[in-house]
């Protein structure tokens, strides 16, 4: 570790006198990935179990990582931590009527991080009509933004669709709007509406830093994975109940930091570099939900997730592959600038299982931005998948190097501003 600071140090000092490129080799090595992997690893890590003191450990590594590498924090973030809550609220009661007309409670669904909401018409909530024929997404929609409080009087050709509306309505980040959504077929000119609920709040946070644009600030590129993990469990048959998690996804958080500190001395990107480390992604993926809504999609202009990248891939060393490959020309672009090395990217090999809509990249996928996860995980074999025995000792340093090396190079002309992906068609998407 120390040797490898001293000679960032001496590269650092260089290029503000010379002006020299980094040599690549010198900031991406097997040595400089073991000495994180290893960190985040460890058994002190305890698995980094989201809503554990264990996974705040892992921050406060994270962090010390992205000071060291000289990243700002994202919109002027007194640090690196993205702080946010979810919030577990249990109905008490609800009670309900529209013009008069009492609903019974099993029609009625509540997504509001208050204990009390006494509201009707003159509460200034915007009535919309989910009209018959609806789909349960059109009523969704109106769950996950942060703005306006809605009454969404649903149809009751949807009833069938009402509980899974009812459970999305639930699981929520902590938010000052309110959602009362009610199925009927009625259309009130006055309704009263009064929510009791137990209310509970649990607090995580992602880790993020920025390497503002030199000429397109507000064009951002993102480079990210997630560092929380299963935690601790049953022991094996070898006594072990540490859930590592060293290539899920351990391996894609150290690429983060090791590309963090390699575009850092490269000091030449003209697009904003955002470098985030998501929490809770073995739980709902509620981190990059989180870190997703503080964008306006349009200016992402690429998302580069990595997810398991410590072992090698079905077509052996020096290659990876990229989830929704055929969604953009993101991976042509990557491939170009790739060519004349040893190094290859592949579209996903496995279609069948959803890796596209599965993984950290889908939030902002979804709303059009070439977001697409790099991965060498061998789904159909991967032995230690979510077993105790996912430890440092099973991945190939050398060949994360390299692939990290070869994200590095291939997001280059992306970087430079030279390159933009085509955008992700969200009407094609399941
Ligand atoms: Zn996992």
């Amino acid at each position: 570790m120390k040797i490898l600071f001293a000679s960032l140090i001496l590269f650092a000092s260089g290029s503000n006198l010379y002006a020299q490129t980094p040599n690549i080799d010198a900031i991406i090595n097997p040595k400089a990935v073991e000495n994180i992997e290893k960190v985040l690893s460890s058994d002190v890590m305890r698995g980094r179990a989201t809503f554990t003191p264990d996974i705040d450990r892992a921050a406060t590594f994270i962090e010390t990582q992205f000071k060291a590498a000289g990243l700002k924090t994202l919109n002027g973030a007194p640090g690196y931590l993205q702080p946010f809550a979810l919030v577990n609220a249990k109905l008490i009661s609800v009670t309900a009527s529209l013009d008069g007309v009492d609903i019974p409670e099993s029609a009625i669904a509540v997504s509001s991080s208050s204990p009390h909401l006494v509201i009707n018409e003159s509460s200034g909530y915007e009535k919309i009509f989910i009209k018959e024929g609806s789909a349960a997404v059109d009523v969704i929609k109106y769950l996950s933004q942060d703005k306006k409080n809605y009454l969404l009087l649903v149809d009751t050709s949807l009833s069938k669709r009402f509980p899974r509306i009812k459970s999305f309505a639930l699981q929520q980040f902590k938010s000052p709007r309110n959602v009362v959504i009610v199925l009927t077929a009625a259309n009130p000119s006055k309704f009263s509406i009064t929510v009791e609920q137990e209310v509970s709040e649990r607090k995580l946070a992602n880790v993020v830093g920025i390497l503002p644009g030199k000429s397109k600030k507000d064009e951002y590129i993102i480079f990210s994975g997630h560092y929380d993990h299963l935690g601790v469990g049953q022991p094996n048959e070898k006594g072990d109940s540490i859930f590592n998690g060293a290539n899920d996804d351990a391996s894609g958080s150290t690429a983060v930091m090791i590309l963090a500190n390699y575009f850092s001395k490269l000091h030449n990107n003209e697009r904003t570099l955002v470098f985030a480390t998501f929490t809770a992604e073995e739980v709902g993926g509620f981190g990059s939900q989180y870190f997703s809504r503080q964008f306006d999609p349009a200016r992402v202009m690429a998302m580069f997730n990595i997810e398991m990248i410590g072992t090698e891939s079905k077509w052996g060393t020096n290659s990876a592959f990229i989830t929704g490959y055929e969604k953009t020309d993101m991976g042509k672009i990557l491939e170009k600038n790739l060519s004349g090395s040893k190094f290859t990217f592949y579209p996903d090999p496995y279609p069948e299982q959803s890796l596209f809509y599965r993984s950290d990249n889908a939030t902002l996928a979804r709303q059009g931005v070439p977001a697409h996860t790099i991965s060498t995980a061998k789904m159909s074999e991967e032995k230690f998948y979510h077993t105790q025995g996912d430890e440092i000792g099973t991945l190939d340093m050398k060949n994360m190097a390299e692939i990290i090396k070869s994200i590095a190079i291939s997001a280059q002309s992306i970087i430079a501003g030279t390159d933009t992906p085509t955008r992700v068609d969200a009407t094609q998407l399941r």
